[in-house]
């Protein structure tokens, strides 16, 4: 038996054989309970039968980002039997809902390539599971049989949280990352992690009352700003915060019962926008987002999302912009998030009257320094900004044209997302952005780059925020939601789902 397993799997390996054809070999023969080359051929005849234990190739996702392809978001278990192919099914299933919000399912067929009596199944499965219900036809569905539509439940929500350097926003989504609940919690910037978690457990709390009975949270989800960092993403520094190394999501887990995870901010936010917003079908995205606590960055690149050793990849609020520039907290001079703040700019763009109305967030930071670290003995003191609003902005635009350069050098992107306070300096002045990312003087490389902000507005960080409050659903919504754990027989297990009675009621008044 050893021998004919271990050739199978080299078989499978070196691509001789599909992998479904292996997983359906992987079952012991129930008379003899072993694997054979007899097994083999009714395996391979199974799988001609019946689409139903293909597994769905993640590459079907036409805009290749698929954040489950991080290892620590994916089940590392294999489909090794059509138990954990129905699964993989299910999963994928649930993210084409997700993703697509409300679709037909035709469209599903079409999206996952199976075949339309599998998905007749899934789709039936995740409704006994709670997670999705159909809806009659829309009128203009093109000709042909009409489809039912199939959309996420309003009664499984994930928890959002974004902390930056005004408060905390906690908000509850719908799969499909639709908000129908949010709350914006004024915080100053030195209270601790533990003390912020009992708050989110405090607003998670009231916001529980406003739901119908039978909602479920599935998970929480935090936007943080500074480093996420760990094998798991389970520690948080930020110097706009004061944490250092602070296992957040296990504080939030501890204070509410709920599983949560932490990620930086920027790159939920490029993950957001890959799926729902100007990002869809864009592989190659560099994201710059200013806001009141420094900047954030992140790229994806061939689409997948690019986080280094530490998860620090791709940060340049740390690349030198002004050689001998300010001190900033990492230890360096001259950094990107030192030398390029929310205060100065929109100071800047107040007073040529560049913002017919000053943004909330001008109002809510008026501390000029927040990012500089105190100056060693030795620095130098550095001379004093143009006196002229217009000229002080010429510097931050160079100042941010030498960051978006060393990006496009290093990246290649095909978009460049600009958000929070870059927002208004593309706004003030998109031609001068523009002419950084010209690395060649031949014309046609000219237009390779177009430059933009988020399709997804300033809600963009607390959708991927959702997203990531989902993300354990999304891997095994059996698992999650049917109380399953992947390996157990679910024949001997039937579902119990947490469905109450109408499904289209709203869980909460939608903003
Ligand atoms: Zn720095």
């Amino acid at each position: 038996m050893g021998t004919h397993i271990s050739s199978l799997m080299n078989n499978t390996f070196s691509g001789k054989m599909p992998r479904g054809v292996f997983a359906t070999l992987m079952r012991k023969d129930p008379q003899s309970g072993e694997c054979s080359v007899a097994n083999l051929a009714r395996g391979e005849r199974a799988q001609r039968r019946t689409d139903s234990r293909r597994p769905i190739h993640r590459a079907f996702w036409h805009d290749g980002i698929n954040p489950r392809r991080e290892p620590e978001m994916t089940s590392t278990r294999p489909a090794a039997n059509a138990d954990g192919m129905r699964r993989h099914n299910l999963a994928a299933v649930l993210e084409i809902i997700h993703r697509r919000r409300q679709l037909s399912r035709t469209e599903i067929t079409r999206a996952s390539g199976l075949s339309r009596s599998s998905i007749k199944g899934l789709v039936a499965e995740l409704e006994t599971l709670g997670l999705c219900f159909e809806s009659e036809p829309l009128a203009n569905n093109r000709s042909g049989r009409p489809s039912p539509m199939v959309q996420p439940r309003p009664d499984v929500l994930s928890v959002a949280v974004m902390r930056d350097a005004n408060g905390i926003t906690v908000a509850l989504a719908t799969l499909g990352a639709k908000i129908v609940w949010r709350r914006a919690v004024p915080l100053p910037r030195n209270v601790s992690a533990r003390d912020t978690a009992d708050i989110v457990a405090t607003t998670i709390a009231e916001a529980r009352q406003e739901l119908p009975a039978g909602a479920v949270l599935v998970g929480i989800g935090v936007a943080t700003p500074g480093f996420v960092t760990g094998d798991n993403h389970e520690f948080v520094s930020a110097s706009s915060l004061g944490w250092d190394a602070e296992p957040f999501a296990r504080y939030l887990t501890e204070a509410t019962g709920i599983p949560a995870e932490t990620r930086y901010d920027g790159h939920l936010g490029v993950l957001a926008e890959s799926i729902w917003g100007a990002g869809l079908d864009r592989k190659n995205v560099v994201y710059f987002y200013g806001g009141p606590g420094g900047i954030g960055t992140a790229v994806l690149v061939g689409g997948h999302l690019l986080t280094g050793n530490t998860g620090i990849a791709a940060s340049f609020a740390h690349a030198t912009v002004r050689p001998g520039g300010g001190r900033c907290w990492c230890g360096a001079r001259g950094c990107f998030q030192v030398e390029v703040t929310q205060y100065d700019i929109l100071q800047a763009l107040g007073e040529i009257g560049a913002l017919p109305e000053l943004p909330p967030e001008a109002a809510e930071d008026r501390s000029p320094r927040t990012v500089y670290a105190p100056p060693h003995d030795d620095d130098p003191v550095l001379p004093e900004p143009p006196q002229s609003p217009h000229e002080r902005l010429e510097s931050y635009l160079s100042r941010t044209g030498a960051a978006l350069r060393a990006a496009v050098i290093a990246y290649d992107p095909e978009l460049i997302l600009f958000d929070g306070f870059f927002s208004h300096l593309l706004a003030y002045d998109p031609d001068a952005l523009a002419s950084y990312c010209v690395i060649s003087s031949f014309d046609s490389m000219r237009q390779r780059v177009e430059l933009g902000t988020p399709a997804l507005g300033p809600d963009l960080l607390l959708l991927g925020a959702a997203d990531l409050g989902f993300r354990r659903l999304l891997a095994d919504p059996l698992g999650v939601i049917g109380g399953q754990p992947a390996g157990t027989d679910t024949t001997a297990n039937p579902v119990t789902p947490h469905t109450p009675a109408n499904p289209t009621a709203p869980a909460a008044e939608p903003r």
